[in-house]
């Protein structure tokens, strides 16, 4: 996200503005959409950083931030360097942590070959149960719900079963009870179990070959309706886990519990003046790239804003708090079948979310694909499904958590159950606003055909219009 609002800023500021680059990394790595199918993205490109800075006109420091000195209008790197700065946007991304010591862990840029293992000893009928599950601050749970799927598609007609664990009360509410409803369905008809609104912790703490049968303890994910003897025990024979995330616990900027900075709802962040954040190492309940590009688009808007001291340029670039907006694809069993017939290597996983992979934001895609001749910037068509948008819930909270502070898990937890709370209630001031809309729509169309009804009984009256026979 930052490449993305490195390039938003030359373009909303003009020529004149110094730009600095901030970044450890030489390469930036992404996987380009397939122009030829739904579900593969095409296998990953690098891109130099510093070839994007140049393109940026910035100057690049191949360095990593330590900590922000807002009063200096200073960042102090972690080669002791400082770099001077009006005005800051942060976009550190979130560190992945295994929340579970047991079974395989599914990550980007992991080793994806244990799916096949997986498939291939459920369809020899040595692998009987598959558990999949989705930790409380997975941030983006719908690779769990794909993985369940192409699982439990795979394994039909075999002795095996399938299920989904979730700390979420019910599937996929952050994103609307719409988006419940769908994917709910869409398990049931494929057979897979659902055990929502619990904790997976691994029964004992000892490390075990991930390719072993693993025990769980399932805890309530509201703590506060924990049974008396703990959780309930289950076992399964192989588990696949979603990482939960922490955020960079950057010094001299207000971060939760988790890590995560906080930001209102303009992107700005909580008690500062100067700086911005935005995509991954924000404090919200989802993370998703294209969110976070459109995030770092609109940070950058409020920043021309603040320099220029107008509202800038609204239609260009808005500063309005991004909506997460993507399609919820539904009816994929059959598309994905032909797509990975049995034994296909490394199957793919992504059939749910569209667009697939990693979007890169407006300004960044379109310089890649300027630069590499194979990238596309052609989606591939997407097909059945439901729009989404949801609002992301952002804010300030107290009390403060400062760089160095001690947080412990319980501290983390009641943070992330925090952010997800308020994400559900944005989402249901947004279905309860949908539907008074609706409903004042409706009342409309009453009256409209009220007065229709009153204009046409009045013309009759006068002779201008007969009742047809
Ligand atoms: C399990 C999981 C699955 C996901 N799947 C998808 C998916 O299928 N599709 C999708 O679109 N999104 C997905 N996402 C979300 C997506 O990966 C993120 O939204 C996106 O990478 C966030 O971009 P970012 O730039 O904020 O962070 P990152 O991509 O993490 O980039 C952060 C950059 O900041 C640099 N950095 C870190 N610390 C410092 C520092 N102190 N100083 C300077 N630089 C620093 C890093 O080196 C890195 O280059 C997934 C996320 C998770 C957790």
């Amino acid at each position: 996200m930052g490449l993305e609002a490195l390039l938003a800023a030359r373009a909303a500021l003009g020529a004149s503005v110094e730009l600095r680059l901030i970044a450890p990394d030489r390469e930036f790595r992404h996987r380009p959409m397939s122009a030829a199918s739904l579900f593969r993205p095409a296998p990953e490109r690098g891109v130099s950083i510093a070839e994007i800075a140049g393109h940026a006109g910035a100057d690049p420091v191949a360095d990593s931030a330590v900590a922000v000195y807002e009063v200096e209008r200073q960042v102090l790197t972690r080669d002791g360097d400082t770099v001077d700065f009006d005005f800051l946007l942060l976009a550190l991304g979130a560190r992945s942590r295994r929340a579970l010591r047991q079974g395989h862990l599914w990550q980007r840029g992991g080793d994806p070959s244990f799916l096949d293992q997986i498939i291939s000893g459920i369809l020899a009928g040595e692998v009987r149960s598959v558990a999949v599950a989705a930790p409380r601050g997975a941030r983006w749970p719908v690779p769990a719900y794909e993985l369940a799927l192409v699982l439990a598609w795979t394994a039909a007609g075999t002795e095996a079963r399938v299920t989904l664990i979730t700390a979420e009360e019910h599937p996929l509410a952050a994103l609307g009870a719409e988006a419940t409803d769908l994917v709910a369905r869409e398990l049931e008809a494929a057979g897979v179990t659902v055990m929502g609104g619990v904790e997976p912790i691994d029964e004992s703490r000892d490390d075990a070959d991930p390719a072993e049968p693993v025990r769980l303890v399932l805890a309530p994910a509201d703590p506060t309706e924990m049974p008396i003897g703990g959780g309930s025990r289950v076992g399964f024979d192989r588990l696949i886990s979603l990482p939960t995330v922490d955020g960079p616990f950057l010094a001299g900027v207000k971060t939760d519990a988790a890590g995560f900075i906080e930001v209102d709802e303009g992107l700005k962040v909580c008690a500062s003046e100067r700086v911005w954040a935005a995509g991954g190492c924000i404090a919200a309940a989802l993370e998703l790239s294209a969110l976070g590009a459109l995030q770092a688009d609109a940070a950058i808007g409020a920043i021309a804003a603040a320099i220029t001291g107008t509202e800038g340029d609204g239609a260009a670039w808005s500063s309005a708090a991004p909506e997460l907006t993507g399609m919820l694809l539904s009816d994929q069993r059959e598309q994905w079948l032909s797509e990975n017939p049995a034994g296909t290597p490394q199957p793919s996983t992504r059939c749910l979310w569209w667009p697939p992979g990693r979007a890169v934001g407006r300004m960044l895609a379109q310089q890649i694909a300027a630069w590499d001749p194979s990238v596309h910037q052609a989606l591939p068509d997407h097909t059945t499904g439901l729009p989404i948008h949801a609002p992301v819930a952002l804010g300030c909270s107290e009390p403060t958590v400062g760089a160095g502070a001690e947080v412990t898990a319980v501290d983390r937890t009641a943070r992330l159950r925090d952010i997800e709370q308020r994400q559900l209630m944005a989402i249901t001031r947004r279905e309860h606003a949908a539907d008074a809309e609706l409903r004042a729509l409706d009342a409309r169309l009453q009256t409209l055909k009220a007065h229709q009804k009153a204009v046409i009984g009045e013309l009759q009256q006068h002779g201008y219009l007969t009742h047809r026979a």
